[in-house]
């Protein structure tokens, strides 16, 4: 059975976790750095990438969770996909710098800045899972600005992309843990 970590400092850990059991995976709640010799991958997940990083750095875990991700796959949801982004601006932090994109914060402003809607996944996502439009949860979400080189396109939403695959690693700014579609999820698996 595949082990796959979700870190679980704050925000909607629980979610990704009842997501990952749903497809057969085993989530291990990360909190401490002694886990992540436990696991195959890590998802970070949606909530506040300030406070996250606040208690990543209290809890003394940036180093080996930017080591971990040098080796092994990660998966990043909305604050999840800030921490691993290279840039951060609106305002500008600190990030593991995992993929190679840049982001920017809240960036669907104060009057929409949550939405759900249906999406049309890319083809190849289709193909890699099964077909049908994605309902994306978007809450406070942030907007990729740059995709550096090797990224793929797995989903747009207004002529942005939303869900990015990068080598080992995803992102998506919406929150495919609040569905109860799988295929998000389902996809990371795959890459373990
Ligand atoms: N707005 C949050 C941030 O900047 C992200 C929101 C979310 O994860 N739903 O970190």
């Amino acid at each position: 059975m595949k082990k796959v970590g979700v870190l679980s400092l704050q925000g909607d850990f629980a979610a990704h976790g009842a997501a990952l059991e749903r497809l057969g995976a085993q989530p291990v709640y990360v909190r401490e750095p002694a886990q992540f010799r436990e696991i195959d991958g890590l998802i970070i997940p949606g909530g506040e990438s300030t406070t996250m990083l606040k208690l990543l750095r209290y809890e003394n875990l940036m180093e080996p969770l930017a080591e971990f991700g040098r080796s092994r796959p990660m998966f990043g949801t909305c604050a999840g996909a800030i921490l691993m982004a290279r840039e951060v601006t609106q305002p500008e932090q600190e990030s593991l710098g995992l993929m190679d994109i840049g982001v920017e914060r809240n960036a669907y402003g104060r009057q929409i800045d949550s939405r759900v809607t249906a999406i049309d996944p890319a083809a190849e996502f289709e193909q890699r899972t099964s077909p049908g439009k994605l309902e994306a949860v978007f809450i406070r979400a942030p907007i990729i600005r740059r995709l550096g080189e090797g990224s793929k396109v797995l989903a747009m939403y207004h002529n942005d992309p939303v869900l990015v695959e990068q080598g080992p690693h995803m992102v998506a700014t919406f929150h495919p843990e609040l569905t109860s579609d799988s295929r998000v999820h389902e996809l990371f698996l795959e890459k373990l």
